[in-house]
């Protein structure tokens, strides 16, 4: 398989301060694992770009984008609340790591790639329409979904979010929309606080919203469960053209943030589920897009296995 992979040293702008769990010091991790796999060069580098004002309008409103850029060049400390830590370079790394998964989806549509990963910061998920939350801007996989359908023209779009914070932001973007499928694994209860079991859309979207709470002390048991009885049924009625993966590492057993116990392997056996429902359904095509993860060494496992999984074929 041609998995692509962005990687950009602007990422590293975005200093979010010195006792941060969301620092630049992720992506070095990640580097230095990837750095060590004999595959790491067959990788496809696909070049980041930035993500224009009208791009992220599908998500955000050009009331809250005025504001990111305004708050960021004014050197203020954090964006709305305070664990979105800014500096005067955070709003064009943003836009950037809303950008690069349309670069990626670019690569994707055309040929380039079979699939592919952006390691990017910040995340994305918890950015909300109006409001930059949880150590997020703008919601990188919400704008590649939408950018899928209008600059691509694909109807239906699956995102499967296994960050172990649920995708406020992103299910609130299409909990109407019975076009764009969202899955969530999550800790539950736990922050950000939404993410229950009822949650399932509303309006035309009702049924387009599936969430998976897991307790705190989830191990890979219950996640392939949840695989098995409810995600992959759900993703199989819905026949997606394309799979985003919000690819968080935090319900890794070894994270700081949080209580979920997958071990690496799971992810790796989670990505091979998905490969399957993208060729299933999608003609393989498959985007995923970081999000969380805040133990160094294990993130770069995680992300190595996942990469590893994603360039072997089925
Ligand atoms: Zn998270």
């Amino acid at each position: 398989m041609a998995t692509g992979l962005i990687d950009d040293d602007r990422f590293l702008l975005h200093d979010t301060g010195p006792h941060h769990p969301e620092c630049a010091a992720r992506v070095g991790a990640v580097r230095q694992a990837l750095a060590t796999q004999a595959w790491r060069d067959e990788l496809v580098d696909v070049t980041a770009r930035p993500a224009a004002i009208e791009e992220l309008e599908a998500v955000h409103s050009l009331n809250y984008l005025r504001r990111a850029a305004r708050v960021c060049a004014a050197g203020a400390a954090y964006l709305d609340v305070p664990d979105v830590a800014i500096n005067e370079y955070s709003y064009e790394v943003a836009l950037l790591a809303a950008g690069a998964p349309l670069a990626l989806a670019d690569a994707l549509i055309e040929g380039q790639i079979d699939n592919g990963f952006a390691l990017l910061r910040p995340p994305g998920h918890h950015a909300e329409r109006e409001s930059a939350m949880g150590f997020c801007l703008f919601n990188n996989v919400a704008v590649l979904a939408r950018y899928l359908q209008r600059g691509h023209g694909l109807d239906k779009v699956a995102i499967v979010d296994w960050d172990v914070h649920h995708g406020n932001g992103t299910q609130h973007s299409f909990e109407e929309d019975p076009s764009v499928l969202y899955v969530s694994t999550h800790q539950y209860p736990y922050y950000p606080g939404t993410g229950a079991a009822y949650e399932t859309g509303s309006g035309r979207g009702r049924g387009a919203t599936l969430n998976c709470p897991m307790p705190a002390g989830a191990t890979d048991t219950a996640y392939e469960r949840a695989f098995f009885e409810e995600i992959l049924p759900k993703l199989a009625w819905f026949k997606p053209e394309c799979v985003i993966i919000s690819a968080g590492f935090d319900a890794h057993r070894d994270d700081p943030l949080a209580d979920v116990h997958l071990s690496t392997g799971c992810f790796r056996w989670m990505t091979e589920r998905l490969m399957e429902v993208a060729a299933d359904h999608a003609g393989g095509r498959l985007l995923s897009v970081l999000e969380g993860g805040y133990n160094l060494a294990r993130l770069g496992d995680c992300v190595s296995a996942h990469l590893e999984r994603l360039r072997a074929p089925l």
